[in-house]
């Protein structure tokens, strides 16, 4: 008994403890083994080899092999705090906190032992994450994955300052006060460790009995979270670097794509001097459920409900909820999700506005206040309008496009043919994007901070968006009256709005598919087209009819590139007609998508 009181500072009744304690609840997985652990043998057996090798360095250099009993409570306690402020595993499976609070001491003292202060670097910033997440989760039930960072890097200030309300300010305060205090105590009590070697001896036993704890799970009721801090810088380190190869990812496809007008093409249709406009509008996150051509309950859309040429496709399916994807989608003659498509349904050429350049049309681009920055979504979607002669940014509000289209109508005579390519916020968060005094759904929340705790107000601003679009359109159409035109009009992709819990589309990522299983992938689609531009070619008015026939199929965002084409007759060689809502034998969209009763 004395000499294990010199080797491990005594008395037990620490060791003895958390002996107990660990027997205890392992226990309850024991009683029902199934013979399949939840970690390999290896990481106990590697541990231990750890523990045993430095330990027995301690013994030779006669320093002890493990900390006094009074600072291993001290970790102890520490470590229960750090699990339950940072890891949302640990109130999901309590049964499998042991190992997380063991993981935890591991952690800590082996850091220490390699890197004393140096430690530090790593779990400053990794507390800050933890924190970040554990808000994330409470808030918007999402977590720090690859998406969310992707989406993250690409917002703007807009949004940054929409997350950055006066509560959340004070939060970040509090938690890095928190933080402060947390890492003086982990300094405080390491300090009273004696030598950095009893420290990795100590670090490796934490190790063990967690390894060793993991191992009694069935392999089956084994949660990753569990091995909290160690899987989870891990993880975080492998989810930022996904989110930059992923963004770089995006970016590069689009910038290698070669313009589909290197090759012959040409329009039978039109001479270039009918004054035609097209209209080709990228929507921003709007769900078809929420419109009420679509049959919602609230008029969302009463003007485009009150045409009646309006060609409306009440279920589209978008390729993707990110929306450079989708863009890639839509503007050029990739299929699906150009991550995870198969080599049949990627872009091989870039986008459609180039044919329309090539085929006597001038291009001019109209954006919210988001293209003036250099990120990802930006220089996407620089890629694909490269064509245009003139790019427009609306900072104050979508409204400031509307003198901006007016005057490029004027600029050019009615004889020419245009394209007008108009993308703006929309329905993206936050719901910003609409007049306070003309806004049908009151009370309304704008801000995005803890949507669950208003989930009416927030769905009040996310159906005044919508509103506010119809009557964007409506402005535009207005300024076209008279001038033989089209409007299509499809939106990138849809939003979470507390469906299960989730909001925005940072969840959307967290299981794999769950996007294509809910109604957040069906988003808002019509083409509306004047009499003038009916009257103009035989082949307009009876491609359109077709287009009517079509529009109750189940369409994707893979035809818009073809539809552009078939409906102004312009042939080229990447043309395909069974992806041509304006042609007879259209296939309709067969890719993922949700059940017809899906939430
Ligand atoms: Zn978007």
């Amino acid at each position: 008994m004395d000499k294990l009181r010199r080797i491990f500072g005594l008395p037990l009744l620490y060791w003895g403890a958390i002996v107990l304690y660990t027997a205890f609840i392992s226990l309850f997985f024991v009683l029902r083994w199934t013979g399949e652990q939840g970690v390999s043998v290896w990481f106990p057996l590697a541990a231990a080899a750890v523990a045993l090798g430095t330990g027995w360095l301690c013994k030779r250099r006669s320093l002890p092999v493990l900390p006094q009993q009074n600072i291993l409570w001290g970790l102890t306690l520490l470590c229960i705090l750090y699990v339950f402020c940072c890891n949302i595993g640990a109130f999901v499976v309590p049964s499998q906190m042991h190992i997380s609070v063991f993981m935890t001491m591991g952690t800590m003292l082996v850091l220490w032992g390699l890197l004393r202060y140096g430690a530090l670097l790593f779990w400053a910033p990794f507390l800050l994450l933890q924190f970040a997440q554990f808000a994330a989760y409470e808030q918007y039930a999402t977590r720090l994955n690859s998406l969310v960072i992707a989406e993250a890097m690409e917002a703007s200030d807009a949004e940054f300052a929409a997350y950055m309300s006066t509560g959340n300010v004070v939060l970040l305060l509090l938690v890095l006060v928190a933080i402060a205090v947390m890492l003086f105590l982990q300094v405080w009590l390491l300090k009273k460790v004696r030598s950095r070697m009893t420290s990795l001896a100590a670090g490796g036993l934490f190790f063990f009995l967690a390894f060793a704890g993991a191992w009694l799970v069935p392999q089956n009721e084994m949660y990753e979270d569990a091995f909290w801090p160690t899987y989870t810088a891990y993880h975080l380190e492998e989810s930022v670097r996904e989110a930059f190869y992923h963004n770089q990812q995006t970016v590069r496809i689009a910038e290698e794509l070669h313009s589909p007008a290197e090759n012959a093409s040409s329009i039978s249709t039109l001479n270039g001097t009918e004054g035609v406009v097209l209209v080709l509008h990228i929507g921003e996150s709007v769900r078809a459920d929420r419109m009420s051509i679509n049959g919602y309950e609230r008029d969302t859309t009463p003007w485009l409900r009150s045409r009646t040429d309006l060609i409306n496709f009440p279920r589209c399916i978008s390729a993707a909820h990110d929306t450079c994807q989708a863009q890639i989608a839509l503007l050029t003659n990739a299929r699906r999700d150009i991550h995870t498509a198969d080599a049949s349904m990627k872009p091989t050429t870039g986008s459609v506005l180039d044919l329309f350049r090539a085929n006597g049309f001038r291009v001019y681009a109209f954006f919210g206040r988001r293209v003036g920055q250099q990120l990802k979504y930006d220089r996407v979607v620089r890629l694909l309008t490269r064509c245009a002669e003139e790019r427009f940014n609306a900072p104050e509000s979508p409204w400031t496009s509307i003198p901006q289209i007016q005057a490029v109508l004027q600029s050019n005579p009615q004889t020419g043919n245009l394209v007008l390519f108009v993308n703006n916020e929309g329905s993206h968060t936050p719901f910003y994007h609409f007049d306070e005094a003309t806004a049908p759904f009151k009370p309304y929340v704008r801000e995005f901070e803890n949507p669950g705790d208003h989930a009416q107000e927030v769905n009040n601003a996310y159906d005044n968006t919508i509103h506010y679009t119809d009557e964007f359109i409506r402005r535009v159409v207005s300024l076209l009256q008279g001038r033989p035109f089209v409007y299509v009009y499809v939106s990138d992709h849809g939003e979470y709005l507390g469906h299960n819990g989730m909001w925005g589309r940072g969840a959307l990522g967290e299981k794999e598919g769950l996007y294509h299983e809910t109604t957040g992938c069906c988003v808002g689609m019509f083409v509306l087209a004047s009499p003038e531009f009916r009257a103009l070619h035989p082949h307009f008015e009876s491609a359109l009819q077709r287009m009517s026939k079509n529009a109750a199929l189940q369409v994707g965002h893979e035809h818009l590139f073809h539809s552009l084409l078939g409906l102004f007759g312009i042939q080229s060689p990447y043309y395909d007609s069974q992806l041509d809502l304006s042609s007879e034998g259209v296939l309709p969209y067969t890719g993922p998508a949700p059940a017809a009763d899906a939430e």
